[in-house]
């Protein structure tokens, strides 16, 4: 047996044919995180608890449907740049249907990240903060395609990023740091953005499926947010 294992890895096989021989192979070999299945695990439950999406998790494992074997070995992809959003929401109580929209935004100006936007939200009388639920930074203030998560989002609050309050309601409100009437969102923001917004409306646990929208579709011939150089028509095709 062990001249064997010393023979698969020698020649390099992938962790696909390794994980045949289980955990045990992987850990001395010193291959990725594992998850070996037992009896009530499911792909959502275990992407969850290793703060990946489904959909990653079924790439790694190159798996079609839904179906995984008591037994099998899972491959656990490295984490993703929402792994921390995964995590945080994994533990929040959620309205079940609640969440009907994504709402996206642009922040208007190049500089700040969800602290100093906060700060500035208080300071015109919002009691609750930040409007947002999440900003996406520009590399300026925070990371480059950085997701942050206000404080709205940890604890469920209505947002104050639109002026209906229905929107603010059951819009999830997402800030892409910068001004889209200048210039357009940079790659990694725009990748991070659709990470979020995929995860959303494909995986969170919210009970429905939230439509995507933009500040200026709901609250019409006020603003031109997230401005002229956001991807509408890359959006709607994504999106619907
Ligand atoms: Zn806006």
């Amino acid at each position: 047996m062990n001249t064997r294992r010393e023979f698969l890895t020698t020649l390099g096989l992938g962790l696909g044919a390794l994980a045949l021989d289980g955990p045990s192979l992987l850990a001395q070999t010193g291959g990725g995180r594992t998850h070996k299945v037992v009896a009530g695990d499911t792909l959502g439950a275990i992407a969850t608890r290793y703060k990946v999406t489904v959909t990653a998790l079924k790439t790694a494992n190159r798996i079609k449907g839904d179906r995984i074997l008591v037994g099998q070995v899972l491959v656990i992809p490295g984490a993703s740049v929402i792994s921390h959003v995964i995590a945080a929401t994994a533990g929040l109580k959620i309205e079940r249907g609640r969440w009907r929209y994504v709402v996206a935004h642009h922040s208007g100006i190049e500089a700040g990240n969800a602290k100093s936007y906060g700060a500035a939200h208080r300071r015109r009388g919002m009691e609750n903060g930040l409007a947002y639920d999440f900003v996406i930074g520009n590399g300026k203030d925070s990371g480059d395609g950085e997701i942050e998560i206000g404080p709205r989002w940890l604890k469920q609050l209505d947002g104050g990023h639109v002026r209906s309050s229905f929107y603010n309601a059951h819009g999830i409100g997402i800030c892409l740091v910068g001004n889209f009437e200048k210039r357009r969102p940079g790659a990694r923001q725009m990748a991070s953005f659709t990470a979020l917004v995929d995860w959303l409306r494909d995986e969170a646990p919210l009970g429905a499926r939230p439509r995507f929208t933009v500040h200026r579709w709901v609250d019409k011939n006020h603003t031109v947010c997230p401005g002229k150089f956001f991807p509408y028509a890359a959006m709607k095709r994504r999106y619907g």
